[in-house]
């Protein structure tokens, strides 16, 4: 006597993905409701079970479907937006200020949709996603009928979805609430990095975790600059470094682990932290070669994932799979290393385990969810198939099928995919919706591209100071007319340093942009020694106000920012058309004088070597008090000493004050 199945499957190359990567052929499956019942040679699932619906796959693979092990599903919308970009620039310069912008839950919707349509198409069935408004992600793969870890995205600075980290863990808090117990989506705590966390947020997150025993998704050690900053501010690499804010207290999924050294790769194991290998993402934003076959060795759980269209650019897993096994053999210069079978694993039970659903998914067992997907195995690309070596069959997948190969698409016992039919979502609809998004995003960013204000604002930080400078400089053949100068009693003096400056002026095409200055400020101290270092980037005014009296100079617009970025990050993100370098040697002293406060800097020109120069200063918010402080400025350089003044260099003037648009 047979027992009832609601589903069979039979007559299929049954791949199993288990421990002992059992195979059936021809095999078959039962399934009952959302798990499996049997599964096992054909002859013997269907001497057990029998079925109203029984599907002949008609030779075809039957196997688990991919586990995508990290993606930000919906970034699709913002699929080749900006490429062939270092990440800094791409995620700072382009990524973030989109975001801001955009990024709503109807985009993230639309999005994770689009994301859900190419992943049923290309066999994921399961993916490990961290994005904002991680609800409506939730809410569009569940409809899509799609299974998911949704991590709700938590950073330092304001996001799109919450004004702050409070806000962020406050709304984290109450998607792990709802979500908890939903039978496709599996909530989770998404801190993005240690680079956009404070040590207070991946500690929070961790036992926000922790709390409701849900994973943490994290990107670690993903470039080598990540792994060099993190030595020099916290004097450790990055897994020490947040195994000493307890992350690991959590059920930790991380994202990358490019560069982690064997004691990083143990830590990692002893915390039983599952890895997220990303290879095209890796290879296209050059991060390097995560060392996956000596994480293997040890035993380490490593799935592969696609990371955010935006960073691939395609959610194609078949692609990824191949990748993995490529880049393993070329970095170890030894071919056998992560043969087709382990890849494969990879990709379906140990993505599972990876990304902490190992329980219920990623092999086709007994008990675990009917999840899975039919692959075409007779088609010019991938045939003829050897039967010599069971093994043949998990090369001809991983080496030369597709992701268009797979037919039919399974989740939780239902059909999300039939004979290349999606079932759960409208594709014209979908596509169309996301051409009008990138339109609006494409206007967005022409509008910022064409000014650097605009540009600099963008990437956050620029603080306006919309002030009137009033300033003097002129040329000194003796210096110590000014050192003794300034020590006078009609100059009250409020503070002195002396500084080693590093300026580089980025010029564009329109001058009317004006100029941007990065500066490096080395302050020294009395021994001469650096006491502390500061970045700053300066847009200065593009408009010259005018001279008056004679050479009084009077400038307006110049927007502040904290450098918090590299020098390089700068040039490749302004893209000057014309880069300046000046060396100076600075003494400055901020003083009082008839009651108005005034900067003199006494500058030595070290490169290009032009001599002394003398600069008095002085910032107000009004064109009268500009005008006064112009007259007292005059009289404090007589008073400082110099009476003759020689001409300033029109070489400085021109670098430091662009002349005013014709
Ligand atoms: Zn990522």
């Amino acid at each position: 006597m047979t027992h009832d199945a609601d589903i069979i499957l039979k007559n299929a190359i049954l791949l199993t993905m288990d421990a002992n990567l059992s195979l059936y052929e021809p095999g078959a499956i039962a399934i009952q409701g959302d798990h499996i019942l049997a599964v096992g040679n054909e002859v013997d699932v269907c001497a057990q079970y029998s079925s109203e619906f029984t599907l002949d796959c008609q030779g075809k693979v039957l196997m688990p479907g991919l586990i995508n092990a990290h993606t930000h599903a919906a970034m699709t919308l913002l699929r080749g937006l900006a490429d062939d970009l270092r990440l800094d620039v791409w995620l700072m310069g382009y990524m973030m200020p989109v975001e801001r912008q955009f990024v709503s839950s109807d985009f993230v919707r639309l999005g994770t949709k689009l994301a859900c349509a190419e992943m049923i198409r290309s066999g994921v069935t399961c993916f490990a996603d961290m994005y904002y408004f991680e609800e409506a992600a939730a809410q569009a793969t569940a409809d899509a009928g799609l299974r998911a870890v949704c991590a709700q995205t938590i950073l330092k600075f304001p996001g799109p979805d919450a004004r702050d980290y409070e806000e962020a863990l406050e709304n984290t808090r109450l998607f792990l609430g709802k979500w908890r117990s939903h039978p496709l989506i599996q909530p989770a705590v998404g801190p993005h990095s240690p680079y956009t966390c404070t040590q207070d947020i991946l500690r929070l997150t961790a036992s926000l975790a922790k709390e409701f025993d849900v994973p943490l998704l994290i990107h670690l050690s993903e470039t080598h600059q990540e792994v060099e900053n993190s030595r020099k501010e916290h004097g450790m690499p990055v897994i020490p470094y947040v195994k000493k804010q307890d992350l690991f207290d959590a059920k930790v999924l991380a994202a990358h682990c490019v560069h982690v050294d064997e004691g990083e790769i143990k830590t990692l194991l002893h915390h039983k932290a599952g890895v997220a290998h990303n290879p095209s993402s890796n290879l296209k934003l050059a991060s390097g070669f995560a060392p996956v076959s000596k994480m293997l060795e040890v035993g380490l759980k490593v799935g592969i994932g696609t990371d955010g269209p935006a960073s691939n650019n395609d959610l194609d897993m078949f692609e990824e799979i191949r990748l993995a096994a490529f880049i393993s053999k070329s970095t170890s210069g030894d071919p056998t290393t992560l043969p087709a079978p382990m890849a494969l694993t990879m990709a379906t039970r140990m993505g599972a385990e990876a990304i902490q659903l190992g329980a219920i998914t990623g092999s086709l067992e007994v008990g675990k969810r009917a999840d899975l997907i039919l692959v075409d195995n007779f088609r010019v690309h991938n045939s003829p198939r050897f039967k010599r070596e069971p093994e043949a069959i998990y090369s001809q997948l991983v080496y030369s099928s597709h992701s268009s190969d797979v037919s039919d698409v399974m989740v939780n016992g239902n059909w999300l995919m039939r004979d290349h039919q999606l079932l759960t979502l409208n594709e014209t609809d979908l596509l169309s919706a996301a051409a009008e998004y990138a339109q609006r995003i494409d206007t967005f960013l022409l509008e910022r591209e064409h000014s650097v204000l605009s540009k600099l604002i963008a990437i956050g930080g620029a603080s306006e100071e919309e002030s009137y400078e009033v300033q003097v400089k002129v040329a000194v053949t003796n210096p110590e007319i000014v050192t003794s100068g300034v020590n006078q009693p009609g100059i009250e003096i409020l503070h002195h340093r002396h500084y080693h400056e590093y300026d580089t002026y980025f010029s564009f095409t329109d001058a009317t942009q004006g100029y941007l200055r990065y500066r490096e400020d080395e302050a020294i101290g009395p021994d001469d020694q650096i006491t502390s270092v500061r970045y700053r980037l300066t847009l200065l005014g593009p408009t010259r106000e005018g001279n008056f009296p004679t050479d009084v100079l009077l400038s307006r617009s110049r927007f502040i920012a904290p450098a918090n970025h590299s020098l390089r990050f700068y040039r490749e993100y302004f893209k000057p058309t014309q880069e300046t370098v000046i060396e100076k040697h600075r003494l400055r002293w901020r003083i009082l004088y008839h009651g108005l406060e005034f900067f003199i800097n006494l500058d030595r020109m070290d490169n290009p070597a032009l001599g002394h120069f003398l600069e008095v200063k002085s910032r107000t918010w009004s064109r009268r008090d500009a005008e006064h402080k112009a007259l007292v400025t005059r009289e404090l350089i007589h008073s400082i000493g110099i009476t003759n003044e020689i001409p300033v260099s029109q070489d400085y003037i021109e670098i430091v004050n662009p002349p005013a648009p014709k």
